[in-house]
Parts: structure tokens; sequence; C-alpha cells
């Protein structure tokens, strides 16, 4: 079996007006995404995704990837994985053992090409193994416990809110640290009151603060939210920060959760030396596709870090999310998203199978969803960016 064709469709899903509101990214006006197409000569379709301006990873899908796995079999997805992020010296660095990896390949919107050229190699490998990836994977579990992510009602419009995510069946939920009426750690605290009183005890409550505040007010904040029982603080301070994150770590009992915005084994490598988190959230689409996830997975659990797969963005992600918190034995739960998404909700044939907050497993070979027939016109990409302030 060899890989004949790699190509990268660029995607939109606008917001409709009535829809939009503003947070502390701005105000979304669409979701873009990269659907990565991988062809075999034996007639299969491997399905891919990537995050990131659309025009520059569909060009470094075709410029700089696709070049680099035609002709290559995708049962070999380990050395493809390798070939993409060693670029030239791929070779001598598979002879010897050790990274020797290309300047521009490492992280970033390249990072985000490479994990949805591997996503769509593992379908199509999954695809010829006749059984679904996270079986290619290894399985651990056939069904996986969700989380409800949302919340970002303003002041006690959040018990509603959560109450609402509560009555779905989910025993997990996930708000904002900054709501739609912004932030202060006064009106913090009265949202997360009220989404306690919502959900009541035994319901299980997260905060992410998307990186938004400074150190200072995310251990002053943590403290205050320790009466409220929360599950993690996500992303209190900058993803950048590690050694700031590690310090409001140790400042709360609240246990620490990041990972959304880091690329490769070896961003989760400082921050596991940091002793920064207590649940790792890698990308699949963003941290190098199911290949270098699995190698993330594996090293938190040698911490005791759980993982809890970031999935917000395309069906795709999704779907790869699925199969890798089906394969990762230290992976709990799995992000299911309460937002305005079509390209992740009504972008595949197949319903996902999501009954009383827990996710179960596709039983199909691959992905095991089926792109809709009219998915590429009806999420034709629309030039622009995602956030206006
Ligand atoms: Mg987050």
């Amino acid at each position: 079996m060899k890989i004949t064709s790699v190509r990268a469709i660029p995607m939109s899903d606008p917001v409709p007006p009535e829809r939009q509101h503003r947070t502390d990214l701005g105000t979304k006006v669409k979701s873009d995404a990269v659907l990565v197409l991988v062809e075999t000569d034996n007639g299969l379709t491997g399905v891919g995704a990537s995050l990131g301006s659309p025009p520059v990873l569909c060009a470094i899908v075709e410029h700089e990837l696709a070049p680099d796995i035609e002709g290559e079999n995708p049962m070999f997805s380990e050395r493809i994985y390798e070939k993409m992020y060693n670029g030239s010296r791929w070779k001598p660095s598979l002879d010897r053992g050790h990274s020797q990896p290309d300047e521009n390949r490492r992280n970033g919107m390249v990072m985000e090409a490479i994990a949805g050229v591997d996503i769509a190699v593992w379908d199509v490998k999954s695809q010829a193994m006749g059984v679904p990836i996270y079986q290619a994977l290894g399985a651990t579990r056939d069904s996986v416990r969700g989380y409800a992510s949302g919340g970002w009602a303003p002041g006690d419009e959040a018990e509603e809110e959560m109450a609402g995510y509560a009555a779905k069946g989910f025993d997990a939920v996930k708000m904002r640290v900054v709501g739609r009426d912004g932030f202060s750690i006064e009106n913090t605290l009265r949202r997360v009151a009220a989404a306690r009183r919502g959900i009541g005890p035994n319901v299980e409550l997260m905060v992410d603060a998307h990186g938004s505040l400074d150190v200072s007010t995310a251990i002053r904040l943590a403290r205050l939210l320790e009466e409220y029982d929360i599950a993690w603080f996500e992303e209190p301070i900058s993803p950048d920060d590690h050694a700031g994150l590690a310090e409001v770590r140790r400042s709360t009992i609240i246990p620490i959760a990041t990972g959304e915005r880091e690329f490769t084994r070896f961003n989760f490598e400082s921050l596991f030396s940091h002793r920064a988190l207590d649940i790792a959230q890698p990308d699949v689409a963003r941290a190098g596709g199911l290949t270098e996830i699995r190698r993330i997975a594996a090293m938190a659990s040698a911490r005791g870090i759980r993982l809890a797969p970031h999935a917000w963005g395309t069906g795709v992600l999704f779907a790869a999310s699925i199969h890798m918190a089906m394969s990762a034995p230290n992976c709990h739960i799995l992000e299911v998203s309460q937002g305005y998404m079509p390209m992740m909700n009504e972008l595949f044939v197949e319903p996902y199978d999501i009954r009383d907050g827990v996710v179960y497993a596709p039983d199909r070979p691959g992905l095991g969803f089926t792109l809709k027939e009219d998915a590429l016109d009806r999420f034709e990409y629309i030039p622009g960016p995602e956030f206006v302030f």
C-alpha cells in the first residue's frame, strides 16, 4: 500500500450574528479548519484536520509535507511522522536514534499541519487493518466520561446554564472564568457560586481562564474558589510561563490543567519538569497528531498526570480525540463542546454516540465517520480572522 496523494482543503464555519458573543478572546465570527485527505493506491482515503490559518496550512501541506509522504506506506506511521518532523535529516535522525528536527517544523502552524496529516495517516492505516483507530493504537476502553464544556453566562445566569449541562446527563461541567460580562474576581466568584447552586454538590465543576490572568490574580482567585470544590483550574496564566504555572499550582489545592496550546512532547516535558500541572490537555490537531499525543500520554502517566484532550474544532478533531481517549489508560475524561459548532456536530453522516454524559467509541474501521456529501460546499472557506475585537 502506498500513499498517492496528500491534499489540504480550507474550511470555515460562520457564526450567525445572533449567536455571536464577546469573550476574553474577542467576538468569534467564524471557526476555521483545514481538512487533510490522504489517498492510497488501493483506493482508501484517510481524513485528518488541522487548526491554524487555512491558506497557510494548505500551502505547508502541499509544498512542505506532501512531497515527503507520497510513496510511503501508511503502516509506517512512526516513520512518516519522523520524516515530517525531521525534514531533510530524517534519515540520519532514524539511523542515530535521536531527533534532528527541521528548524521550521518543531512547532507552530507547521506542527499543526503535521498533526493533520498524521491523523489522516492513522485513519487510512486503521481502515486497511479493518479496525477503528483506537484498536489500532491499542484499546483501553470503549467508552469514556465526557464533560460539558461551555459556561459563558453572565452573573447569576450561570446557575441555569450549568444546570442545563447537568440535565443532559453530564456529571462534569466546565465554565469560563471570564464570562460574557467580563472579568473581576468578585464576578467570577458570583458566577461560580451560581454554577455550583445549579449543578448541586455531586457534579464536578472545572473553570478555564484561557491563560488570561497574571500569577498573583490567579493565585488569589484559586484560593477563593477552593470552597466551591473545583475539579481543575485550566490555563490560569499564559501557557508559555511554565514556572509561573508551577507557582500557581503550589499555591492552591485546586488541580491545574493546561496544554491545549503546547506542541510536541518536548513542550510537555518542560511542563512536567516544572511540576506545573495535574491534568495534561494536548490537542491532537496541534500537539502532533495521534503519533505524538500517544507519546505525551505515556510520559504524563509516569508523572501521575492524567489526560483530558482539548477537543474544540472540527468533527475530525473530536473523532480523533475519541480514539485517543479510548486508547490512553490515563485519559479519564473527554471534552464535549457546548458551543455553536456545526463543523463539529454536522460534518458527518453518523452521529456521535454520547449518552448520559458518556462518549462511546465508534465500531467502524478508521476514524469511523463519513463526511457528508455537501460538507465541502457547506463549510467553504471564508477569508479573514476568526475573532474580531
Ligand atoms: Mg481551554
